[in-house]
Order: structure tokens, then C-alpha cells, then sequence
């Protein structure tokens, strides 16, 4: 394994499973510090058991990253701990429920923007600062397909998602002079446990949502993983404020001949 991020330091949100453990585990075997945040300590646990021999460079945080006070906390750590941040992956969130927009319940439309889309400004907000700091770096948020589509019953979803895409090119545009590139992958059909329990449970949705993917499979979290971690890296040094659909083809429209 290549040692690229050798010194660095790294933030990585949702780290206790899914994409984001894939990508802290990732980081630590090419050499970074991770600091790994979470809101499920067990979880968060797991990822540094499963790192093996890097389980000493990561370091995990309970954070909920929907509350300002905790994010500004979890920075200031990281600045007293290392003095730097190179590489952040703001990655956590949740699907919330579906149901029509006229049946949506407000509060949870509250909770989808404030999980998914106000913890994307406040991460950006408080990382900005050390990132400036470290000399440059990178971003990256996760956003969706569901940033390009428009999902029925997910309205909360969706528009959260487009606000990251949104946010990201606010971003990359504001910092693109400072050396610090931003980002975001939308994944597609991921094969996290929750995605694999609810197919497991509703097959015949699953195999209509497999079919609808060009590639005839659902994403494994780590192929999403490496995207994030290669637009962190220096292989991807002249991409700014791109969102960089991994989703086996779902999203390229048009019919196979
Ligand atoms: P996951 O549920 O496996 O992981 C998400 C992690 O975020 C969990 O560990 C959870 O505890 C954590 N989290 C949730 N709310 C939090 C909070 N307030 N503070 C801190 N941590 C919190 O799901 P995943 O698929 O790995 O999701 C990662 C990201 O990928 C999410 O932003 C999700 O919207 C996005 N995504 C996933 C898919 C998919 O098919 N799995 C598709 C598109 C986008």
C-alpha cells in the first residue's frame, strides 16, 4: 500500500460504518492520521479494530455532526492534537423517511437538512480556518445521486443532497486561490449493511434496482470510498468543485443498444 497520505492528517464523518469506515481504513493504510467521527461509539470501535496494523493512527470522536458546539470541538482537538488538517471527508448522514411531500413530517425534514446538508456548512466552516493553516488541502462531501435526480418520497433527501453539490462549488470557488481543492462523490446504489438488510427484506425491490444500474450491481462502500480518497489526494490536483457520480452508470440516462 502507498504511503501517500504519510504526515497528513485527516477527518473523515460516519466513520463507524459504510462509506466513511471504508474511507478512514483507507486513509490510515496509506499512512494518515484519521481522526474518525461518529455519533455510534460501537461502530467507531469496529473501524479501528478492523485497521489492523493502523489502528493506532485513528482516532475516534463521538460527534453528532448536526450540532455546532461539537463540530467546533472536535476541529479545535484536532488543531491542539496535531496543529493540522490536510485531507476532510465530511461523509455522515441519514436517508430520513419517505412519504409524499404533503405527508412529509416537518420535524423530519428539519432533522434530513440539518444531518445532511447544515453539518456539510459547519464542517466546511470550522475546517476552512486549520486547513488555511496546514498551508492547503481538500474537501470532501458526500452528496448522492439524489443530488442530480429526484427521488419520490424523498424530498427531505434530495434536497439536502443538491445543497451539498451546491455548497461544494460555493466552496471550491471561495478556496480554489488558497490551495484547498472541495469536492463531493455522489454514490449510487451502496451496499452498506442498511442497504443490504432492507434489500434483504424487499427482493424484488432490490433486483428492480440492481437491473436499473448499467453495471447490473449495487456499489460496494469501498469502490466510494476510494473516489473520496483519491479526490483527497494528489493524483486528482487539478479537479475543483466537481461532484464525481460513482454509481455503476445509474444516472447516464439513454438505453443499452
Ligand atoms: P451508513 O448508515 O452505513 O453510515 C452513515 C454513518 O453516519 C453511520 O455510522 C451513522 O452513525 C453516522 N451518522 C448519522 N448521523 C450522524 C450524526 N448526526 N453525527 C455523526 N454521525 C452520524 O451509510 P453510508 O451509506 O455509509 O452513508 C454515508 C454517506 O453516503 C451518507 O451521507 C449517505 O447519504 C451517502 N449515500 C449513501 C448511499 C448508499 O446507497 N448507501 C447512496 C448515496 C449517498
Amino acid at each position: 500500500m502507498s504511503e501517500e497520505f504519510k504526515g497528513k492528517v485527516a477527518l473523515v464523518s460516519g466513520a463507524g460504518s459504510g462509506i466513511g469506515r471504508e474511507a478512514a481504513l483507507l486513509f490510515a493504510r496509506q499512512g494518515a492520521i484519521v481522526y474518525a467521527a461518529d455519533l455510534n461509539d460501537q461502530g467507531l470501535a469496529e473501524t479501528r479494530e478492523l485497521a489492523g496494523p493502523a489502528a493506532g493512527s485513528i482516532r475516534i470522536a463521538r460527534v453528532d455532526v448536526a450540532v455546532e458546539a461539537e463540530v467546533a470541538a472536535f476541529i479545535q482537538r484536532i488543531d491542539q492534537e496535531t496543529g493540522r488538517l490536510d485531507a476532510a471527508f465530511n461523509n455522515a448522514g441519514i436517508t430520513g423517511g419517505t412519504y409524499r411531500i404533503e405527508d412529509y413530517p416537518t420535524e423530519d425534514f428539519d432533522r434530513v437538512l440539518s444531518v445532511n446538508l447544515r453539518s456539510v456548512f459547519l464542517a466546511m466552516k470550522y475546517e476552512l480556518p486549520l486547513l488555511k493553516r496546514s498551508g492547503g488541502g481538500t474537501i470532501v462531501n458526500t452528496a448522492s445521486v439524489a443530488a442530480l435526480t429526484g427521488p419520490g418520497g424523498m424530498s427531505a433527501y434530495a434536497a439536502s443532497k443538491h445543497g451539498v453539490h451546491g455548497l461544494t462549488r460555493v466552496a471550491a470557488m471561495e478556496n480554489a486561490a488558497h490551495n484547498i481543492r472541495i469536492n463531493a462523490i455522489a454514490p449510487g446504489w451502496t451496499e452498506t449493511p442498511m442497504v443490504i438488510a432492507n434489500s434483504a427484506q424487499n427482493p424484488a425491490f432490490a433486483e428492480l434496482a440492481r437491473k436499473a444500474i448499467p453495471a447490473k450491481r449495487g456499489g460496494q462502500p469501498s469502490e466510494i470510498a476510494a473516489a473520496a480518497v483519491w479526490l483527497s489526494s494528489p493524483l486528482s490536483s487539478y479537479v475543483f468543485g466537481q461532484m464525481l457520480v460513482v454509481d455503476g452508470g445509474m444516472t447516464i440516462g439513454g438505453f443499452e443498444f
